[in-house]
């Protein structure tokens, strides 16, 4: 899944991996549980969590190809949330993917406006609480999603399994309010 902050893809990724009884591997939330659980590696990558930025691609790499190689196991394949966010995360996921035979068939990116995602993020921070969920971050966030994470669209277009989704109506369907 290819989309913005705030787009929904932490929800959607869980409706089609139940959907194809698949696991869904959302590296947000595996890195946010390193960081709860004050691990080796959670305290290395939490203060990039906090300021919106990146976390160095070797961590990511190393944690994609266990997920690869844990859905191998189990069979039927995977979603993939959160991972590729850049084209150099895009290029090694395809390497690992290639060598094991599971390529992804589809990239599916959700679009939707800026305004819309700050709004529907600062909602869910008074929800949530979610340390990145305040204004100056998901502005950072936003930007380092136009700058580095949008461009795996065309790559994936070029690869031929791009689906682009209009993702400003709410979760479930129906007529955007
Ligand atoms: P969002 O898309 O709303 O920003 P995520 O839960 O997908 O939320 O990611 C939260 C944070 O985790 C990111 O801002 C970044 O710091 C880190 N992160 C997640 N996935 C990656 C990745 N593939 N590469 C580097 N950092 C990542």
């Amino acid at each position: 899944m290819i989309a913005p902050p705030g787009a929904g893809k932490g929800t959607q990724g869980a409706v089609i991996a139940t959907h194809f009884d698949i696991p869904h591997v959302a590296m947000g939330d595996l890195l946010r549980d390193h960081v709860a659980r004050q691990t080796e590696l959670g305290r290395a990558v939490q203060q990039h969590l906090e300021r919106g930025e990146l976390v160095p691609d070797e961590i990511v790499l190393d944690m994609v190809k266990e997920a690869f190689l844990a859905a191998k196991r189990a069979g039927n394949g995977y979603v993939l949330n959160g991972i590729p966010r850049n084209i150099e995360q895009a290029r090694a996921t395809y390497r690992i993917a290639l060598e094991l035979d599971m390529t992804a068939n589809v990239a599916l990116h959700l679009q939707a406006d800026d305004d819309e995602l700050v709004r529907r993020l600062l909602a869910r921070a008074t929800v949530e609480g979610r340390s990145d969920d305040t204004e100056d971050v998901i502005r950072k966030r936003l930007g380092v999603y136009h700058d580095v994470t949008h461009p795996i669209v065309s790559w994936s277009g070029e690869r031929g399994i791009l689906v682009s989704v209009d993702a400003m109506r709410p979760a479930g369907g129906g007529r955007r309010t």
